[in-house]
């Protein structure tokens, strides 16, 4: 890497939020064990071992207290970010902790109640989503551009993507077939991924975001569980993509893109104890693999391994850019004060305290000509034109689905081995750099050495 990029990268930014006491909670008398210092960014957790108490102490970019309301996490911390999307970089918010803490709460809030109030005012209970939606509105209405923002809102749940949009209309057996249908994530030819077939619903205005979130939020798997009667065992991701319009003085119209992620990760206890048994556990397992790979590739981020197994999961490859790329990042991390989640509590802490230390590499992206993208629209109609037109006609490519399964073990295995490689070419080529600097600096070394001695000569005649 040169200096220039390593000027350009940037920390993930990772938020601590604590929330109140429960009703549960109050009941039982549950004792306090987690301190929050907002001013000072920084969490204690308090810890009796063999009779001793031991005092734990973590610094965050920003720490939410139990008072701290929805509007303060978003005033303080979120506004920033929706106004980089709005200069076009692409950001990325997760929440992560134990069920029950408040993911949900931090990213929705309670959408039931949550219709919008007089006058286009949120309801004190919003959460992240819908302020960003409003204060993405706010702006563009303010900047008086053409736009357009659309969204897209996803469930992973045991590793296969079901769509939180699809729509209502189609006939009941039909729309359980689709519901149910898990969506293929594919290769962008680009670098990136793409869910084939997810619903892009356009958004006209802050409180369509309320209908949506309900109908996504009412789709999401939710399951009984010891911890949380609504506990979801899946990770939900929201994403919001804008379009600007914007003119060059010399006339050509440029489409400015940003796009913001929105990720509700599933509860990150172990299955023990959610009481989880049998078919949850199984369940659990591969919610954790999903999160296991999302610990694996924030170590290997962390301490600088050379392969980061991005592809081991289809969360880690949704979310590929926000871990290490160009992607702005942004970690909300929840907790309880109680001390029945001590344990928990303390392994939330130790991953968003290590997730700190993850650099990205954020780039606006890059403005597209509209002329170029109409044509590029016009490509992905034909394209699809020529798949309906396969599918109607039954004249596509079929091969059999063992020889397909073979190609496709065979295009993974060699996708990670480019992936490997590259990774090997960067660590050379930056040992060449730094070899190349050595032998620089030796041969100037040399050069002074010569001068030197030259110069002693010159002396040493004289003094003869
Ligand atoms: P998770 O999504 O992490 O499982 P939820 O968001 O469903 O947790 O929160 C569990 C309960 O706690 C909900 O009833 C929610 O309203 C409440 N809650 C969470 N965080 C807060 C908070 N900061 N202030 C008030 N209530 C909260
Ligand atoms: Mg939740």
């Amino acid at each position: 890497m040169s200096r220039v990029d390593k000027e350009k990268s940037v920390n993930v930014q990772v938020l601590l939020r604590c929330r109140p006491f429960s009703d549960d909670e109050l009941r039982s008398n549950a004792p306090q064990v987690v301190t929050c210092n907002d001013y000072q960014r920084e969490v204690a957790v308090t810890q009796t071992i063999a009779g001793k108490q031991i005092d734990r102490v973590f610094t965050f970019d920003k720490v939410f207290g139990p008072t701290a309301r929805q509007r303060d996490l978003y005033d303080q911390a979120i506004i920033p970010i929706v106004n980089e999307v709005l200069e076009g970089f692409n950001c990325t918010i997760f929440a992560y902790g134990q069920t029950g803490t408040g993911k949900t709460y931090t990213m929705e809030g309670e959408c039931r109640r949550a219709k919008s109030g007089p006058e286009g005012q949120l309801p004190s209970d919003a959460g992240v989503i819908p302020r960003a939606v409003k204060q993405i509105f706010d702006t563009l209405e303010r900047q008086n551009t053409e736009y357009s923002v659309k969204v897209t809102f996803l469930e992973l749940y045991n590793e296969e993507i079901t769509d939180l949009l699809a729509p209502e209309e189609i006939s009941k057996v039909a729309l359980e077939e689709r519901q149910k249908k898990p969506l293929p994530l594919m290769e962008d030819g680009k670098g990136g991924v793409l869910v084939r077939g997810l619903e892009e619903e356009i958004v006209t205005n802050c409180s369509e975001i309320f209908s949506l979130l309900e109908r996504g939020s009412a789709k999401r798997r939710t399951a009984e569980t010891l911890l949380n009667k609504q506990s979801s065992r899946s990770h939900s991701l929201f994403s919001i993509t804008i379009h600007i319009k914007e003119a060059t003085p010399e006339g050509e119209e440029l489409i400015k893109c940003g796009k913001l992620n929105l990720v509700d990760l599933a509860g990150s206890e172990n299955i023990c104890r959610s009481g989880a048994r049998e078919g949850r556990a199984r369940e659990a397992g591969e919610i954790n693999k999903s999160l296991l790979t999302l610990g694996r590739v924030i170590t290997a981020l962390v301490e600088h391994l050379g392969h980061v197994p991005y592809r081991d999961s289809k969360l880690t490859r949704l979310l590929r850019d926000s871990l290490g790329g160009r992607t702005k990042t942004c970690i909300i991390a929840t907790v309880s004060p109680s001390v029945h989640c001590l344990e928990e509590t303390l392994s939330t802490l130790d991953y968003a305290h290590r997730a700190k230390s993850i650099k990205n590499r954020p780039e606006v992206n890059q403005k597209m000509m509209k002329s170029t993208l109409i044509k590029d629209l016009y490509g992905e109609i034909d394209r699809l034109k020529a798949e309906v037109y396969a599918a109607r006609e039954k004249v596509g490519v079929y091969i059999p689905k063992d020889r397909y399964q073979m190609e496709e073990n065979e295009r993974k295995a060699m996708a990670d081995q480019i992936e490997q490689m590259t990774a090997s070419l960067e660590t050379n080529q930056k040992q060449i750099t730094d070899l190349q600097e050595k032998y620089d600096s030796e041969l100037q070394h040399s050069a002074d050495l010569s001068k030197k001695l030259e110069a002693t000569e010159v002396n040493y005649i004289s003094y003869l």
